[in-house]
């Protein structure tokens, strides 16, 4: 039977990856443009939107084209220049 070690051991160095960029709108594809709009607002930090998990859901969706499936809910119309929205089932 071994010994356990009794002092620090060097610790691990893991490589980090910088993040892949972010996709680009298909040209000619309404939701996508309308996908971009939505990321950039979330992006914004001085935006009422801004949310940057849902600029990535924005991006997963874009990489998604043609949308068939959609992976998210698709937006419809504009960003909303209130807070966050209320999920279903809240009274
Ligand atoms: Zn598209």
């Amino acid at each position: 039977m071994t010994e356990p070690t009794r002092y620090q051991e060097r610790p691990i160095e893991l490589p980090v990856y910088p993040a892949p960029p972010p996709p680009a709108p298909v040209e000619g594809c309404t939701l996508c443009t309308l996908l971009d709009v939505f990321r950039a607002a979330h992006n914004d930090p001085e935006s009422p939107v801004y949310d940057p998990s849902r600029a990535i859901d924005c991006n997963v969706e874009i990489r998604n084209h043609p949308h068939t499936p959609p992976r998210m809910t698709l937006p419809t119309g504009t960003p909303e220049p209130t807070g966050p929205t209320t999920t279903d089932g809240e009274a």
